[in-house]
């Protein structure tokens, strides 16, 4: 059976072009960046080049680009870092309950290190309030962190109002944009956002391979001590091979990205209209208009959602049900109950992300497949029973 993949939020797969950049960096050009010898200075090159693609994709200097070992680390990065520089100046750090695990465990960490973290709460959508931002902030805050897109419910945040608001604050504002970056346009040249987490695997690189942009001027130490590789930043011999993937898929989605967002805004659309007007009790999960171009986020009333997932698998087409981080965890997603769903209905929850290899027929057959097995598992249902 030909397998169907639609769950490109959780990871891509490996653009061929990216992987063909990357082959040569693990033989005939395996020198070590550091290294002073013709080898390491083509390994250094090979960096460079692909720091400069990174960094045109998100309208930064190459300087402000620090590859790291992924998302997650990034994200550490940004938070402890400035936890860690600015801990004389403050102590007290915002972000919002709808975070990536990589966020908001960092946050845990930092509070068992004495730092006072506010969560803010979302609206139904998944949204958060500029205005409560404001308000949060304090003398004592240091850091305001916010996501640009969910990677659940695949809601867009105001990073633009929230960026103002720490711009005239002074507070240090970083943003996980590791769904978005590749995606939806994003420019730091027109932003007040000063520390953004990329991660290569979400835009058709390799997984292993991050960055974060550190705005010029921003203060934030190191949480990993070694050598003076990326400027003193991050320790540790460069993954040469990932990072010039990461070059690569940057350079693509430049290239690509507007097209591809069109193209998949209307797939999501139709898929979305198709489950909310073919199956009964369906609802959207996440803001109808600020979403992501590829995100499908549905409550399937009355049924698991893991129950839905593991049939839809049996015919081939592979989705999730919230983030894959979580995915051995029983509780229902963080994400979707901060956003007021009640229990069942976040465990009724069924994501799909689609993307470039998504085509209109594999969106024919999901609207073929699911409502036979939606009916299935409803006519086996107690909680089905009960409704009518
Ligand atoms: N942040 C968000 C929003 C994500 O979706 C993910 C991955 O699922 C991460 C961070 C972690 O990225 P990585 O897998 O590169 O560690």
């Amino acid at each position: 059976m030909k397998r169907m993949y639609l769950d490109y939020a959780a990871t891509t797969p490996t653009h061929p072009e990216v992987l063909k950049a990357m082959l040569p960096y693990f033989d005939e050009s395996f020198g070590n960046p550091s290294s002073i010898h013709s080898y390491g200075q083509e390994a250094k090159d090979a960096v460079e080049r692909a720091r400069s693609k990174v960094a045109s994709l998100i309208g930064a200097k190459s300087e402000e680009i620090v590859f790291t070992g992924s998302g997650t680390e990034a994200d550490n990065l940004a938070l402890k870092g400035v936890a860690l520089a600015l801990q004389r100046k403050g102590n007290h750090i915002i972000t919002s309950s709808i975070e990536h695990h990589a966020v908001l465990e960092t946050c845990k960490f930092l509070q068992k290190q004495g730092f006072s973290v506010t969560i803010l709460p979302v609206d139904g959508y998944g949204m958060v309030d500029p205005a409560d931002v404001k308000k949060a902030i304090t003398k004592k805050t240091i850091l305001v962190s916010i996501m640009h897109a969910n990677n659940e419910c695949g809601t867009i945040e105001p990073l633009a109002e929230i960026g103002t608001i720490t711009g005239e604050a002074e507070v240090y504002f970083h943003s996980d944009s590791v769904q978005t970056v590749g995606h939806i346009p994003i420019n730091m040249n027109k932003s007040n956002v000063d520390l953004l987490s990329i991660s290569a695997h979400k835009l058709y690189g390799p997984k292993g391979v991050g960055a974060l942009f550190i705005r010029k001027g921003t203060r934030i130490s190191p949480f990993m001590h070694g050598g003076s590789q990326e400027r003193g930043r991050r320790a540790s011999t460069e993954n040469v091979p990932g990072i010039v993937g990461f070059g690569k898929a940057a350079e693509i989605a430049q290239q690509e990205m507007a097209e591809e967002a069109d193209k998949l805004t209307s797939l999501r659309d139709q898929l979305i209209e198709g489950i909310l007007t073919g199956i009964e009790y369906t609802q959207l999960n996440g803001h109808p208009v600020m979403r992501l171009p590829n995100n499908i986020n549905v409550s399937i009333n009355y049924v698991e959602g893991e129950s839905v997932l593991l049939n839809l698998d049996l015919e081939g087409i592979c989705a999730s049900t919230g983030s894959a981080c979580t995915s051995e965890d029983l509780e229902p997603s963080h994400v979707l109950v901060a956003m007021g769903l009640p229990h069942l209905q976040a465990h009724s929850s069924l994501r799909f992300t689609l993307g470039k290899w998504t085509t209109e027929n594999d969106i024919y057959r999901v609207l073929d497949v699911l409502p036979g097995i939606v009916a299935k598992l409803r006519a086996m249902s107690p909680l089905m029973k009960t409704a009518n």
